[in-house]
């Protein structure tokens, strides 16, 4: 009988020190729920937000369970996303494991928005209009009820997402034959003032064509990752890559203004490292990137010197000479790494020249597209004071 009461004892010791050790505990220590917030300054007068626009869940032809598409946004720095479940049946891939008989195309937003409002992401009700080509699959945001797009004319779709204010873009244009072509449907559409935005880039696929459209009509630029699995599966984030999204320069951090900003048409796209959009937007993007640690410099005849170059932004620029100088050598190609402190070089040509003068170097940033295959034209302006070179020189 001892000997039991001494074992109820022991266990009752350890049960109390345990209990006194959860309830003395500091919490969880796990970390991995961390934010990389994109650096990429911004433009006077407006806020940025980073936006995707286009992705799936396991209520369409997704593999995510809607939640986790809120996380996986907040984790990589974006501000906004779009839920655009494909609203016919034919992408339901999942509606028996899901819903078994019932189909709720607001389902995928219900349950994305306790989790998107606690990390503080704006969430936008969106649902992908999909036909055949043409006219091909649309986006419809800003919806109250995207029930009332699923109907089976094309054209009732388009205006039940309409009737809620809805803006509307044409998604992936060469989908899915590989060649963009502007058909009588969309010009239809186009005319009736029926097509907002659209796709010039789409997951992987920047469309050059698509881009001359967006310019020449005058339709909002918008580049979206359209992702179904996880997203990790479809970028290697640890060698560097991102998803693509859309930048939008709203005037505040509200659904108002984002939708204000979409139908000006203030907005820019990031693919493969590569930013696109107006002059208007890329050049103050890049002025308030960079900065000139050393803005005057002195250089004897011939000799070289060192300017640094720092790049606030997290967007590596590539740049390229765009013209030679009479006064100067410097590089002909130069990347200015995001987040980094770069030296460019400098030397004098002639070793004849004296007094102070301001040195423009033209350079053109290749990964700053204002039209297809043009990239930005900037000017690194430098003070130099020259001294003549002595005879050996
Ligand atoms: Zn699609
Ligand atoms: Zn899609």
């Amino acid at each position: 009988v001892r000997r039991r009461i001494q074992a109820v004892r022991v266990v009752n010791v350890f049960l109390f020190s345990f209990l006194l050790f959860w309830v003395l505990s500091p919490g969880s220590s796990a970390q991995a729920r961390v934010r990389k917030e994109i650096e990429i300054p911004g433009i006077k007068g407006f806020i940025t937000l980073k936006c995707d626009f286009h992705m799936h869940t396991v209520f369409s032809d997704g593999e995510v369970w809607p939640p986790v598409r809120a996380e996986e946004a907040w984790r990589q720095g974006l501000d906004v996303i779009a839920i655009t479940d494909h609203i016919e049946e034919k992408y339901l891939d999942h509606k028996e494991d899901v819903r078994p008989g019932q189909t709720d195309h607001n389902r995928s937003y219900e349950l994305m928005l306790p989790r998107a409002q606690s990390l503080g992401l704006m969430l936008i009700k969106g649902g992908e209009i999909t036909r055949d080509m043409p006219p091909g699959h649309f986006n419809a945001f800003f919806l109250r009820d995207t029930g009332l797009l699923d109907t089976p004319s094309f054209k009732d779709a388009i205006k039940a997402a309409l009737d809620q204010g809805a803006f509307i873009s044409w998604n992936h244009p060469p989908y899915p034959k590989g060649k963009s072509v502007w058909y009588k449907e969309h010009e239809e559409l186009y005319q009736k003032g029926w097509m907002h935005g659209i796709e010039i880039v789409n997951g992987r696929d920047y469309y050059p064509t698509v881009h001359r459209w967006c310019l020449e009509k005058k339709l909002t630029m918008l580049g979206t990752s359209d992702t179904h699995a996880p997203i990790h599966l479809e970028y290697n984030f640890a060698q560097g890559e991102h998803r693509p999204f859309t930048l939008v320069f709203v005037k505040e951090r509200t659904r108002e203004a984002l939708k204000e900003a979409l139908f000006k048409r203030r907005t820019a796209v990031y693919w493969n490292k590569t930013l696109i959009g107006e002059e208007k937007f890329l050049k103050p993007i890049f002025e308030n990137s960079i900065e000139i640690l050393d803005p005057a410099v002195t250089i004897q005849g011939k000799k070289r010197k060192y300017i640094r170059i720092r790049n606030h932004s997290d967007i590596d620029f590539e740049l390229e000479a765009e013209a030679g100088s009479e006064a100067v050598s410097f590089y002909k190609n130069l990347v200015i790494y995001g987040d980094r402190t770069v030296l460019l070089r400098i030397s004098g040509k002639s070793g004849e020249l004296s007094g102070k003068k301001k040195i423009v170097l033209p350079y053109r940033v290749k990964n700053l597209l204002i039209a297809p295959g043009k990239g930005l034209l900037v000017e690194l302006e430098v003070h130099i004071h020259f001294l003549p070179g002595t005879k050996k020189n």
